[in-house]
């Protein structure tokens, strides 16, 4: 069997809502966006047959702007769709409120690091035959209201499914639905086990077949994070009546659920961590999730101080991952050194965007994600007095903050402005910083720049969390709650910090003053010494997060699971 048959027999379609693909193309809002594109990085590199799938958003998500009270605005942004896609003449059609809206594909390649390629097709409704309203559909990312959220996902899920046929890829072996977003795309293929089978209505049969086809990712556990519409509005818009009339497939509480049709049907499903993957099996009242940890793209994420150290000390690093263990032959000096570099870059850049001076030799301590209630941005501010009091007994610190608020969530913009009025109390005790338009090049940055990566999310509703991880390439030790990846990730003392404990949370704003109690603690009695008094040990921890850490929390490891777990099983 030669390669390319065997691509073609054995490839794993990837879909999802929204991938990260080059720091110029707005087409991702966040983690599940870098994430996907992550995986995608990784399969270039490893020669894992895999296609992506997604939306083209020529306006992207948003970019933001602050003023000087901390309020959001949104800009639209756009990019030069035609410089880095490359269009596709391949036509297809899905059915949308009763309409006919054609699809095309524009394709992007990428490249991993010994030539391997993975095409990724992103759709689009911008054709002239399509009515006005839906030229727009894949516009924005997340912009929309119910019905253009369950207009773009019939897009992705069932014109998907239609353009990889038409493209000619035949013999998938698995659809992998990551995230909710994507699992219409069963529709796709409950309808060619009907026509397979000449049936005219889909039954049990035609689902357990489709079963077979499917994996499915859930990736938060905050109820509100899963996807569901209701009966009139599903009726308007898809029409499909055997979503109603097989409720046990497709439905939770008389509404179509898009997590309850991922679990239906796939015959593999997990959760992101494996703290993620207790709480997804109560959840969700499953008990065959499995967890597979999350990771990110070592090259993609290492800093270029960084790179060089490894591409001298570490052969290898960019084709397998893993073998960022051997961080621990580095000397000390050059890793100090190397992050020096990184921190540099970072404040240059604070400089230039805020005009605050930060000080190189102060501990920095950085915070970006995207703003949401459970991840608690301003717990460190939860006792100014004791802040400023900790900043003098125990020495300076500064603190960098980004991250944006979803457009339609008032309270996690009002959060932003919480943080910039902390920004003016604390002055000039401790310098604090906020940096707009958090995205790829900000969060590369950051990672990289900062002394110590802050997490302080309310267990346990942080799925996996990645930017900790990226932080860890980098020899930035995290000092964060023990949710997500961190539970598997810490070892005190050695890799990072914990704040609190690990056992679930009962009362929220009890939780906030025993969390802060326990962030402020070692804040003044660990973090703190070790930077001003014990630079070595402090080092060793930096390089510790690499070779135990980086190593394991990598897009490679985490393909290897799924190719092993979900795709070749
Ligand atoms: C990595 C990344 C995220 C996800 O970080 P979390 O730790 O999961 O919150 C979000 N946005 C951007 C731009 C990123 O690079």
């Amino acid at each position: 069997m030669t390669t390319a048959s065997l691509a073609t027999d054995r490839v794993i379609a990837y879909f999802s809502m929204e991938i990260a693909l080059d720091p110029r193309m707005p087409t991702y809002a966040g983690g599940l966006g870098v994430l996907a594109g992550d995986t995608i990085r990784a399969a270039a590199d490893l020669r894992v047959p895999l296609v992506g799938v997604s939306l083209l958003y020529r306006q992207g998500y948003f970019s933001q702007q602050l003023d000087h009270t901390g309020l959001q605005h949104e800009e639209p942004t756009t990019w030069p769709v035609d410089r880095f896609t490359h269009e596709l003449p391949a036509r297809v059609a899905v059915t949308i409120e009763g309409r006919r809206v054609a699809l095309r594909a524009w394709r992007y390649t990428v490249t991993g690091v010994g030539g391997g390629a993975v095409q990724v097709y992103l759709l689009d409704s911008d054709l002239p035959d399509n009515a006005r309203p839906d030229r727009g559909l894949t516009a924005a990312l997340y912009g929309g209201d119910a019905r253009c959220r369950l207009a773009q996902e019939i897009v992705l899920g069932m014109g998907g499914v239609l353009m990889l046929r038409a493209l000619g890829y035949r013999h998938i072996r698995r659809f992998h639905m990551n995230e909710g977003h994507a699992s219409l795309l069963t529709l796709a293929l409950l309808d060619e086990q009907a026509e397979r089978t000449g049936r005219w209505i889909i039954g049990d049969e035609e689902v357990a077949r489709v079963r077979q086809q499917c994996v499915f990712t859930t990736h938060t556990p905050v109820p509100a994070g899963h996807d569901e519409f209701s009966m009139s509005l599903v009726t308007q818009v898809l029409g499909r009546p055997e979503i109603a009339a097989m409720p046990q497939v497709f439905c939770a509480n008389g509404q179509l659920n898009l997590t309850t049709v991922g679990l239906n049907l796939s015959c593999y499903v997990n959760a992101v961590a494996r703290r993620h993957g207790e709480t997804s099996r109560s959840l969700l009242n499953s008990h065959t999730i499995d967890a597979v940890t999350n990771g990110i793209h070592a090259a993609t994420w290492t800093c270029p101080a960084f790179q060089t150290l490894y591409d001298q000390f570490i052969p290898g690093w960019r084709q397998d991952n893993s073998a960022l263990r051997h961080a621990m032959a580095i000397p000390l000096t050059d890793i100090r050194q190397a992050h020096g570099e990184a921190k540099q870059q970072l404040l240059d850049v604070v400089l230039r965007q805020t005009g605050v001076v930060m000080d190189p030799s102060v501990l920095t301590i950085g915070f970006a994600r995207r703003v949401a209630a459970y991840k608690r941005a301003t717990l460190l501010f939860q006792d100014l007095d004791r802040l400023t009091g900790i900043a003098r007994t125990a020495g300076p610190f500064q603190v960098i903050y980004a991250g944006k608020a979803h457009p339609n969530d008032p309270g996690a913009k009002q959060l932003i402005q919480h943080i910039f009025q902390a920004i003016d109390t604390l002055k000039p005790a401790i310098r604090v910083v906020y940096l707009a338009n958090y995205e790829w090049t900000v969060a590369q940055l950051l990672t990289a720049g900062c002394d110590v990566w802050l997490n302080t999310p309310l267990r346990p509703l942080e799925a996996s969390g990645t930017s900790g991880m990226k932080a860890a390439v980098n020899g930035v030790p995290s000092l964060s709650i023990l949710d997500g990846w961190w539970v598997e990730g810490h070892v005190e003392g050695v890799t990072g910090w914990s704040i609190g404990d690990s056992a679930p949370v009962r009362d929220d704003a009890q939780q906030r003053l025993t969390d802060s109690a326990s962030l402020y603690d070692k804040l003044q009695q660990v973090v703190l010494p070790l930077y001003y008094q014990n630079p070595t040990a402090l080092t060793q921890i930096m390089r510790q997060a690499i070779a135990f850490n980086g190593s394991h929390f990598n897009t490679h490891r985490m393909l290897h699971d799924y190719v092993l777990r979900a795709y070749f099983r």
